[in-house]
């Protein structure tokens, strides 16, 4: 009797030890933990319990790089985590570009945002848009008005079709310099706002009608200064009130240009 539970016993402590030994050697059925899984790694996890981490070989840390394309990024490159920019920097250009966005070329290319996942060292591209625009001004000198011209910056405009006139005078072209006039300009690149001054030469077979304003003088004494504001002044007063008179004095017409077409020609 006392043998055969000494055989029970042992028995029973075979049965323990072969089980714990089933536990540890089994081969582990691996299924995809999708919960505790990430961008770095993939986990997996037997039914007993025991887990194992696959690392996704390709997400590392890359070097971006931030091309202003003429623009100015203070901070020129950053490295990805886990695969990502969290945030782009913003480039800075003058107040004539506006900026689309960062690209994956200098030209054309995709627009990439925050969610773009990087697989290998980048450049990136700022791609802007030029919304500046320059003025031209033409300094007639006495000759009649010519509006004045506005562009994009870095267009260059043919001056031959802006040609004022003068009664009693020959139109000589365009010159930056209103003192010399002796460099011609025939086309302007927008590159700044500016000012060009029209030459005029006595036409020897009519005669110069107005003084007032055919002088090619730049710089004049007080006297002739002080003389033409008050002839100026007075045509002034006049055509405010032959405005006035025939326009009424609500709201009508620009005054300037009356002004401008009884004076001009
Ligand atoms: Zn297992």
């Amino acid at each position: 009797m006392k043998k055969k539970v000494l055989l029970m016993t042992l028995a029973l402590a075979l049965m323990i030890q072969s089980s714990v030994m089933a536990e540890a050697t089994h081969k582990h059925i691996w299924e995809d933990d999708i919960k505790n899984s990430n961008e770095t790694i993939n986990r997996y996890t037997c039914k007993c319990g025991a887990t194992k981490d696959e690392v996704i070989a390709d997400i590392r840390d890359y070097v971006i790089t931030f091309d202003a394309n003429g623009g100015y990024v203070g901070e020129p490159e950053k490295e990805t985590y886990k695969g990502r920019i969290k945030w782009l920097p913003i480039p800075e250009h003058t107040s004539d570009y506006q900026w689309e966005g960062w690209f994956t070329e200098p030209e054309g290319g995709e627009l990439v945002d925050n969610t773009w996942i990087y697989e290998e060292d980048t450049t990136l591209y700022a791609q802007w848009t030029l919304k500046g625009t320059r003025t031209l001004t033409f300094a007639c000198d006495g000759g009649s008005y010519i509006r004045p011209i506005t562009r994009k910056l870095g267009e260059t405009v043919d001056l031959a079709g802006y040609v004022p006139e003068k009664q009693g005078y020959i139109f000589k072209g365009w010159y930056e310099d209103p003192r010399t006039k002796e460099n011609e300009v025939t086309e302007y690149t927008f590159n700044g706002n500016g000012v060009l001054y029209a030459k005029w030469e006595a036409d020897p077979t009519k005669e110069q009608p107005d003084t007032l304003m055919t002088t090619d003088t730049i710089y004049l004494t007080d006297e002739q200064y002080y003389e033409r504001i008050s002839r100026i002044q007075a045509i002034i007063e006049e055509l405010i009130e032959r405005y006035l008179n025939t326009k009424g004095a609500s709201k009508g017409a620009p005054f300037s240009m009356s002004w401008r077409n009884s004076y001009g020609k």
